[in-house]
């Protein structure tokens, strides 16, 4: 049987969805929707552990975030390869797990392949569509693809609350254990691995939800403006 999801997220690295929209994945597996998480490298470029290493953080990642299945591509760590065989690796999963919504990092970023990634999972969600183009499977067309934000910060589409998924979120950050501050590790220190990088996340999170009213939110930019039915609701507990 072939296995569906209705929100497909894609990240350059292991961890890059976790900590950008880990609390969305969250509550929408609450919620009962089924997601899907694909690593489009296998972070052997890492300053810290290994590629062995963080399958394993990423499989435990997975199992907090409650996903329906976690998947690995081999695009290449630190110089993202976005060529057509990439392409059409990424075609042909759209077309497998058949997502209605598609999740990629923003295609503008100050780490290349983030930026790489979203240019490539943009593309392909659309070519996954054309019927003239032949695969071993049938074309899908996703509604859209939504970006969440990373190094670089735009204004935000729309903004989720993720109040009740949050310490879940941050149970699935913590599953990168080689990633992030540890007081006597012996590895190098990195951007991600400072004490204050855990901190910004939180930081991030608590500005966000303050900008729609909650305590917690993860910010996303689409292209095409969502549609809303109910203006008051989308704007509940709020006040000028
Ligand atoms: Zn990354």
């Amino acid at each position: 049987m072939t296995e569906t999801v209705d929100l497909l997220f894609f990240g350059a690295h292991a961890d890059d969805v976790e900590l950008c929209a880990g609390g969305t994945i969250a509550r929408s597996v609450t919620d009962g929707l089924r997601v899907g998480i694909i690593d489009l490298t296998r972070g052997e470029m890492g300053t810290r552990g290994t590629p062995a290493i963080r399958k394993r953080e990423a499989a435990a990642g997975a199992r907090a975030l409650g996903v329906h299945l976690r998947e690995e591509l081999d695009f290449g760590d630190g110089g993202l390869r976005t060529g057509r065989e990439e392409e059409l690796q990424v075609i042909d999963v759209v077309r497998r797990l058949q997502p209605t919504l598609v999740f990629a990092p923003y295609p503008d970023d100050r780490h290349p392949d983030h930026a790489r990634a979203g240019r490539l999972v943009t593309e392909a969600s659309f070519y996954a569509g054309l019927r003239a183009l032949k695969t071993a499977l049938p074309a899908h067309r996703p509604q859209t693809v939504i970006y969440y934000l990373q190094n670089y910060m735009f204004g935000p589409s729309f903004v989720v609350d993720v109040t009740r998924s949050w310490k879940t979120k941050m149970r699935a950050v913590g599953a990168f254990k080689s990633q992030f501050f540890k007081p006597k590790s012996k590895e190098p220190e990195t951007f991600i691995s400072k004490r204050g990088f855990l901190d910004m996340i939180e930081a991030r999170g608590r500005h966000f939800g303050q900008l729609i009213g909650v305590e917690f939110g993860e910010a996303f930019v689409t292209k095409q403006p969502p549609r809303v039915n109910d203006v008051i609701g989308a704007y509940g507990g709020r006040e000028v």
